[in-house]
């Protein structure tokens, strides 16, 4: 597991994570092909998966938008948190693909990033993952999933990555 920056009762307050504007938003997590296989091996069923190995955004049925289908929407709890995706412990960063480069990136959009971004706990943190994301392991991992390089907007670009 990838150790958090957002602390966890900071989360739960929020309202953003987990929810998305269309059903096939880019913002939905894209899954390695062994949590793929975790899901199946766990009996998740197969339309939770799409054909570009996303989780299925489910509508919202009290309101507008869509929902991952892991989130309890009740008590705003994933309910695969203890093996959530790769993607989803990495957030609110995120692996940005610009042309053929690979840039960590950060959610403008979160709450917790909007008040700490320019405290030294930020930068520490950046460094500490784009050191773990560099590492000879992650970087075989992504190359082996080019599928979590997307392009995102309503970022904050912080270093480019070896992958
Ligand atoms: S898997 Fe869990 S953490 Fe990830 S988007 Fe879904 S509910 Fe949120």
């Amino acid at each position: 597991m990838i150790k958090q920056f957002v602390p966890q009762e900071f989360c739960l307050q929020c309202l953003g994570c987990c929810r998305f504007r269309e059903d096939n938003s880019v913002w939905a997590p894209c899954l390695l092909d062994e949590e793929i296989q975790e899901l199946i091996d766990k009996d998740i069923p197969p339309a939770t998966i799409t054909a570009d190995r996303r989780i299925h955004p489910v509508p919202n049925p009290s309101g507008e938008g869509y929902f991952c289908a892991f989130l309890s929407a009740q008590e705003n709890k994933c309910k695969i948190y203890n093996f959530r995706p790769f993607e989803c412990q990495l957030y609110p960063f995120l692996l940005n693909l610009r042309g053929k480069k690979v840039i960590l990136t950060v959610d403008l959009n979160c709450p917790y990033i909007k008040k700490s971004i320019n405290d030294p706990s930020f930068k520490e943190y950046s460094e500490q993952l784009a050191k773990f994301l560099n590492s000879p392991a992650q970087v075989k991992l992504l190359r082996n999933n080019p599928q979590v390089l997307q392009a995102y907007e309503e970022v904050s670009e912080i270093i480019e990555l070896d992958i």
